[in-house]
């Protein structure tokens, strides 16, 4: 049994190197052989694992860590937690545990560092008139024929004659521009109609964003309806993506100079190595500055 001793007393690390967890009876917490007895009504070998995940979420903070997986009852203090932490920490079983936790960590950061850099080359690449474009359509004169007003179909036209009937005096809706009309045709550069002369009309199209994919959809920041009811599409930054990208790939970084260098001795673009990349990136994207 290692020593353990009350009323302030330690044991030291020394004790328990090479000595797997035994019955470490204390005050309060005792860390048992067998890793199925339970501690406090729970097995020990889950709170050992709570240990050990709360250990490298934490950064490697050992009595932080204690605290979250064994303490209950909010009675331990501060120097007996950091003495079990120490020896937890010294259970091979644990030092194992941890490595394998940190491995796994430091591949899910690198997953999500790719992924996070993914976004950021897409929204500088992505097409914003996928969004929404201005763009200029043929007017109604534009196909007509012989330049005049082009229905889309019957039913437009009938409905255009219930209306006329409506007024005495209105005129009988041209038909003899035919049907066919679509919005989005190109002007017809040898319409003669005064509003148009080729140019056709204005048209704002705006996207269903519900069916954005790929860039677009990434770069589309949500939509926000105005009180006169128009509607404005949110689009993330472009400029903000190619900054954090130029930032990780280290461009910013040749412009510093620093007092007391040497004036003629010029800057060196450094090419970062892909860990240099991925700290630089961390640090972006935790709001820091390289
Ligand atoms: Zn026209």
């Amino acid at each position: 049994m290692n020593r353990c001793l009350s009323g302030g007393g330690y044991t030291t690390l020394s004790d328990t190197l090479g000595t797997p967890l035994g019955f470490l009876e204390c005050a309060s917490v005792r860390f048992p052989r067998d890793a199925k007895e339970l501690v406090d009504g729970v097995p020990f070998e889950e709170r050992r694992e709570r240990f050990c995940g709360h250990y490298v979420e934490s950064n490697g903070n050992g009595m932080y860590a204690f605290r979250m997986a064994f303490v209950t009852d909010g009675k331990m203090i501060n120097k007996e937690i950091f003495h079990r932490a120490k020896l937890l920490l010294a259970d091979p079983v644990v030092v194992e545990r941890i490595r394998e936790m940190q491995d796994v960590a430091a591949q899910a950061t690198q997953a999500s560092i790719t992924a996070l850099m993914q976004d950021w080359v897409d929204i500088a690449n992505a097409d914003p008139n996928e969004l929404c474009a201005h763009m200029r359509v043929n007017c109604r004169h534009c196909w007509g024929i012989d330049g005049a007003y082009q229905w889309v179909n019957m039913a437009e036209y009938m409905m255009a004659m219930r209306e006329a009937a409506k007024h005495p005096d209105a005129a009988v809706p041209d038909i003899s521009g035919g049907f066919g009309y679509t919005l989005y045709n190109d002007p017809n550069p040898g319409c003669a109609h005064p509003s148009c002369f080729g140019q056709g009309q204005a048209h704002v199209h705006i996207a269903d964003t519900t069916k954005l994919v790929g860039s677009a959809r990434k770069l589309y920041a949500g939509v926000k309806q105005k009180a006169n009811g128009e509607i404005e599409i949110l689009m993330h930054s472009q400029e903000k993506a190619r900054e954090n990208i130029a930032r990780c790939l280290g461009a910013f970084k040749d412009a510093v100079q620093l007092p007391g260098d040497d004036a003629r001795r010029k800057p060196v673009a450094a090419v970062p190595t892909l860990e240099q990349a991925q700290q630089t990136y961390l640090q972006v994207i935790q709001g820091g500055k390289p």
